[in-house]
């Protein structure tokens, strides 16, 4: 992959792709500016050698032109952390000269998320070199993803090339054992990954819901647990093998809330009316053991309803022992990302992926078109 060793960037004016979806509150206040600082050696790096930036982000589905969607509150933010004006360039056939400047958001552009070629020229138009720093949009062959990096001299940015290379290399040459710590809701998202951890992983720890097509293809009974009945083939078939660990105990509550009823299981038969919502002490403790003991840690997916106090005990006692780990520890997935955020945990492991959906398709083997470009 070209980096921006391959790029003399001195006087150039550079189209920087960067993931600055950053969440919003109502008032358009940035509630989570991790994003945005994740790209600012990227940035710097750039401006210290010289180069103009223009900035190509997206923010959210708009379908139209609606202002909620604008990167405004985004400039705004970028400025302060730059310690210069970013002027927001409202149109493509009107970009100011400045020495940092951002593109409104991108899927305001009717070709952007079809990859159109003629939008890509029109980017294209507007620079001398492109650098992709945008690794949450790598998965998506869209115009200022792909396209675009067709046009131009182009090269992967900091945050891109360490997030490909981290991911890679987890896969590639794992320090052993390598434990796979998959868990969350999106089930049948995270098949292709386990299925790609099976052949690499010495060990996977399975959590969150994730754990109930497997007991339910066992003939458990899973209550009103969040099963995804198409898991359950997948899971029939994985559930044979060695390597993959299943809860011993769990914690159920009446409905997805915090203030339910709250009930201890000594073992993972759900009963009706109930649904399993924590991994249970005995479970976190026995999963912590083996994340003392490994070499690499890949977490994705929280091993329970962590947002809700009562059932946040299993997510954080893994949590904890992932920070804990002597092993290299990685983790992606946005809500994985945000369970450390909550205990205070963020800092305290060797990589937070940017991209949840992105690190997932690489985890898995999967090209992803915005860095095939580069190579
Ligand atoms: P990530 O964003 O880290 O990839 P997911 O999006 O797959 O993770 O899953 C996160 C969600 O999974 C959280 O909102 C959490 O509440 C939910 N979750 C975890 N365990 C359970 C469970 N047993 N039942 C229902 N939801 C769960
Ligand atoms: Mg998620």
């Amino acid at each position: 992959m070209r980096t921006l060793e391959d790029l003399d960037v001195d006087g150039k004016r550079v189209l920087v792709r960067v993931d600055f979806n950053v969440p919003l509150d109502e008032d358009q206040n940035i509630t989570d500016d991790a994003r945005i600082r994740a790209a600012l050696p990227t940035l710097r790096e750039l401006r210290e050698n010289g180069a103009r930036l223009l900035l190509a982000a997206h923010l959210g589905r708009p379908k139209d032109r609606e202002p909620e969607f604008s990167l405004k509150s985004v400039a705004e933010r970028l400025g302060d952390l730059l310690g210069t004006d970013v002027q927001l360039a409202e149109s493509l056939d009107d970009v100011p000269d400045g020495d940092v400047v951002m593109l409104e958001n991108v899927r305001y552009e009717k070709g952007e998320t079809k990859n159109d070629p003629e939008l890509a020229e029109r980017y294209a138009a507007l620079a001398d070199l492109y650098v992709n720093d945008a690794f949450g949009a790598a998965h998506r062959a869209h115009a200022s993803t792909e396209a675009v990096a067709r046009l131009l001299p182009s090269a992967a940015g900091r945050l891109l090339e360490r997030e490909v290379s981290t991911l890679r290399g987890i896969l590639d040459d794992p320090k052993r054992p390598l434990v796979a710590v998959v868990g969350g809701a999106k089930v049948t998202d995270k098949i292709g990954v386990l299925e790609a951890f099976l052949e690499r992983a010495d060990t996977i720890l399975i959590g969150g819901a994730m754990c109930f097509p497997f007991f339910k293809a066992q003939g458990h009974d899973v209550g009103d647990s969040l099963c995804e009945e198409a898991g359950i083939e997948p899971a029939r078939k994985l559930a044979g093998q060695d390597k993959i660990e299943l809860p011993q105990d769990l914690v159920a509550g009446r409905e997805f809330k915090a203030d339910t009823e709250r009930r201890e299981l000594d073992g993972v038969d759900v009963p009706d009316g109930w649904m399993g919502l924590d991994v249970g002490e005995a479970t976190a403790e026995r999963y912590a053991g083996v994340i003392a003991e490994a070499g690499t840690v890949f977490w994705n997916g929280p091993m329970g309803a962590f947002e809700l106090a009562p059932f946040a005990a299993g997510t954080k006692r893994v949590a904890e022992a992932i920070a804990a780990a002597p092993g290299t520890t990685v983790v992606g997935g946005g809500d994985s990302a945000a369970a450390l955020a909550q205990f205070g945990l963020a800092d305290e492991v060797d990589h937070l992926s940017t991209g949840g959906g992105a690190s997932l398709e690489l985890v898995e083997g999967k090209p992803l078109p915005g860095v095939e470009v580069l190579q």
